[in-house]
This record gives C-alpha cells, structure tokens and sequence, in this order.
C-alpha cells in the first residue's frame, strides 16, 4: 500500500480584524516532510500517528506538509492559494496511491472562499480520481457540510472537548481505512444539520457525556462504522455554519442517513442544556473579591479574548477590573505581549520599570495598561505540558508583579493546557485568591480539582460568547439560538 499522509489547518474568527498569513502557518507550526522529527503537539500528532502504524504494516508512506496557524482572522486568499496548491502539488508528485490521510481543523476560512477543507478536498479528489481512498479526521469546532463529505471517502472527528481524543479519533481513521482498502467494509457517509450553534462541553455536568457515550455505543453495530458530532465553531459568519451529525454505515446510504438523522435530533432536543453558561464579568469579579484566605483559587476564564477561538489574547479588561476591585493575590496567564516582553527581557530578573501591558494589537483589544511593574521570571523558549508527553511551545515569556499581581506575558499567542504553565515559571497557584486565564473550556478536567470554581466570562472582545450580539449577516437560518426552534422539534 502507499498512502500520503498531510495536517493543515487554523481556525478562523471572522471578527476579528487581523488577517492570517503564510508567516503565521511558518511561525506556529511548519514540517514539511519528516512528521517525526516534529515535537509531539495537538497540531501534528494525529499525522505522526499514521506515518508510524503505516510503516509497522509494511505501506510505503509519503509525507507531505503539516502546517498550522493559532487561531485568528481571516487566511489571505494568497496564503490560502499558496498552501493548498503545495498539498496538491506534494500529490501530485506522490506518484501512484492508494490512500491519503489528511489532519485538517475543518474551520478555515480564507479571503475568497468559506470552506477550505471542502475546496481542499474537493480539488484532492479531481486530481486522484474515484479510485483513491480518501480520510479526513477534524476538530469538532470545524465546518462540515455536503461538499467535504462528497469528496471525502471517510471523515472522523473529534468526540471530546475538551480535546484530548485526537490521536485516538486518529486511529479510529486509520482503522477503517485500513478496513476499506482491504475490501472488508464499504464506507458511506450521511450528514444531519443540527441548525444549531453554540459551545458544548462535554465533560461539563449535563447531557453531553452520555451523548458521547452513546455515540460511541453505537458504532460498529447495525451497519453502523462512525458517528461524529461536529459542534461547528460559533465566531465565523459562514453560511455553512452550525452543528451537524456524521454518519458513516458500512455500505448503507439509508442506514447512514437514518443514524446521523436520530443522533441529530437527540442532540438537537440537549442543545439548550449542553450549552456552556456565561457569567458576566462584573458578577464574575464579585464572586472573586469574595474568596477566602485558605480557600483554594477562583479562577476566572476570559472567554472573550481567548486565543483558541481566534481573538488577540493581550486585552486588559480582567487585570484592571482585579486591580480596581483591590484584588492584590492573583496570577493572570498568559497576556500576549511580545514588546513588553523585550523590554523584561532588557531590565533583567528584579528590574523594575513603568510598562504599557497588552491592549496594542487589534481595536477590540481595548486599551493597554500604564503600571509600575517588577520582574520575577524569565525563560526563553518556554513550553507548558500537554497530556503526557506532547508539548505546547509559548516562546519567550516574562512573569511580572503588577500591583501585587503576577502577570505572565508571552511571545506566541497560546491558551493554557496545563498546570505546568504555571508550576514551571514560578508561580504558585496553590496561594492564590484568583487565577485569571484567557481561555475556554480547555483546562476545565485538569484544574477542576485544584481551583473552587471555574467561572466563563463575558468580557469585551474578539470572541465574546454572546453571539446574539455579534453583526452576523451571512449565518444559514432559521439556526439556533438566533431563532427559537429551526426544526419545529421542541
Ligand atoms: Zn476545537
């Protein structure tokens, strides 16, 4: 056998005002050829995974690009053109295949063209021809719709999120890749729009863990090979947004359609509840003011400026409002702030210097922040753990007193993953009244038993969960929650 193996992705908030380019792709994540030379990493293990159990089979494995930009703004058409044209240019050159596996995020949007994935396959597919098997595995805040799937052989997505499942969905994909090459099953996919938007967790306390359970319950019974929910990822104004359900039936279209049809309408009736809440920030900065000494951390998540979906990571808001409400023990990690982090870097370890702190790179980054500020922690080429041996790199970073506040700046936009971001560069979580931190749902298992409550605010920005509020134009309707009931099912 031989099989190309490719990643390629980024997930685009189409409000924000920054555009994403080439030099973001070479800056975050960038192998071109050797997938195992990289640092295990969300971005490239599921490709790293594949090249490594074609081998121990004996296929010949051609590697191709693996490329990934952080969330942001919209790809440049040229950006776009450019990367997608050096994967087909790689198959192109491959020489004859049986199968290629490729690792896209599935929200990318570009200048010129909504759905990247489903161009990018599209193109795949006229190049190859019918007699190539073709696999895509996605993030499950991807936009899917007919077109991806048509020219898709198999499409396999994400089922946990937070996302730590995605070497596992990686070898669900090579599975019945493997089964489909050797004659043994006859993939057939079907798609059911949830005409639904929003965030679902699923190890928040409500429906959505027993929906994923039962998901995987069912797969590989009743003609039933894969079931993948893709939630859709709620800041792009696309008209292929919104939840759908993937079917993938062993030979059936009708059994394909039927499960992907009863799995959609059982999400479809757990929307309301499996939606993460949102606490506005002033109920949010009470609740912080109102810690004890002894008590462990509160800790504050500033969903709107998160850098996983896209928005800067260097707004302010959270560490003023800290400030102003006289809350003097806390950390806030990270703030992206790669000048101020020169500047640290020029007074050294106990230098101590007036700086302007974040609100500098997009108008919706909102004002920076004057203050006297004292270096604690440097380290250059600084990393935070991922799962158990994966790595996620955070450039240079500072950590600095602020008003009594450790603030850690860095040099790459990042999210936390784990509490080694903190435990690794001097900062003691274990002490302090609030940890403030620009993400979402990310960390939500790993500190759930170290902290007294995780709270998801609303502050101004970029990626504020309050989509109603957000000038959507080109949304598919009638969708949720913008219209009460789009499938008359409630
Ligand atoms: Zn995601």
């Amino acid at each position: 056998m031989r099989l190309f193996v490719a990643g390629l992705g980024t997930e685009t908030n189409t409000f924000a005002s920054f555009p994403t380019g080439l030099a973001d792709f070479r800056a975050r994540l960038w192998v071109d050829g050797d997938v195992l030379s990289a640092t295990p990493g969300p971005g490239i293990a599921p490709v790293q995974h594949w090249v490594r159990r074609g081998r121990a089979l004996g296929w010949e494995v051609v590697e191709g690009l693996c490329a990934r930009a952080a969330p942001g703004g919209v790809t440049s058409g040229a950006a776009w053109v450019a990367l997608r044209d050096h994967l087909l240019g790689q198959v192109a050159a491959a020489g004859p295949l049986d199968a290629i596996l490729l690792y896209l995020h599935g929200a990318m949007v570009a200048e010129g063209c909504d759905d990247c994935e489903g161009d990018l396959v599209t193109r795949l597919r006229a190049l190859v021809g019918p007699g190539v098997r073709i696999g895509v595995e996605l993030d499950l805040h991807a936009h899917l719709d007919h077109v991806l799937v048509a020219a898709a052989d198999l499409v396999v997505i994400y089922k946990a999120y937070p996302h730590i499942d995605y070497s596992a969905r990686a070898e669900d994909l090579f599975v019945l890749m493997q089964r489909t090459l050797a004659g043994d099953v006859r993939p057939v996919m079907a798609l059911f729009d949830c005409r639904t938007m929003g965030l679902f967790p699923c190890t928040w306390p409500g429906p959505m863990a027993a929906f994923v359970a039962a998901m995987t319950a069912a797969e590989g019974r009743d003609g039933v090979l894969s079931l993948s929910l893709n939630h859709g990822f709620p800041w792009a104004d696309v008209p292929i947004a919104g939840a759908k359900m993937l079917a993938v039936a062993d030979g059936s279209a009708a059994v394909a359609a039927a499960a992907a049809a009863a799995f959609g309408r059982r999400f479809y009736a757990i929307r309301k509840a499996a939606l993460l809440p949102f606490t506005p920030f002033g109920e949010a900065i009470a609740e912080a003011a109102r810690g004890r000494p002894g008590e462990r951390p509160l800790m504050l998540l500033d969903t709107s400026d998160q850098v996983g979906s896209g928005a800067p990571g260097d707004t302010t808001h959270v560490l003023r409002a800290l400030i102003a409400a006289g809350i003097r023990n806390a950390a806030v990690v990270p703030l992206w702030d790669p000048l101020a982090v020169g500047v640290a870097f020029s007074l050294g370890v106990g230098g101590r210097a007036r700086l302007r702190i974040g609100g500098k790179f997009e108008p919706q980054s909102g004002p920076p922040l004057d203050v006297p500020a004292e270096v604690l922690f440097l380290r250059r080429d600084a990393f935070q753990n991922q799962l158990e041996t994966e790595r996620i790199a955070l450039g240079d970073i500072a950590v600095l007193r602020v008003e009594g506040i450790e603030v850690m700046l860095t040099t790459r936009r990042v999210n936390l993953y784990d509490p080694s971001m903190f435990a690794l560069h001097g900062i003691d979580i274990a002490t302090k009244q609030v940890i403030a931190v620009k993400n979402l749902f990310k960390q939500y298992d790993l500190f759930g038993p170290l902290v007294r409550g995780q709270l998801f605010v609303a502050t101004p920005g970029t990626s504020n969960p309050d989509w109603t509020s957000l000038p959507f134009r080109r949304l598919p309707r009638p969708i949720w929650p913008f219209d009460p009931d789009p499938l008359g099912l409630d």
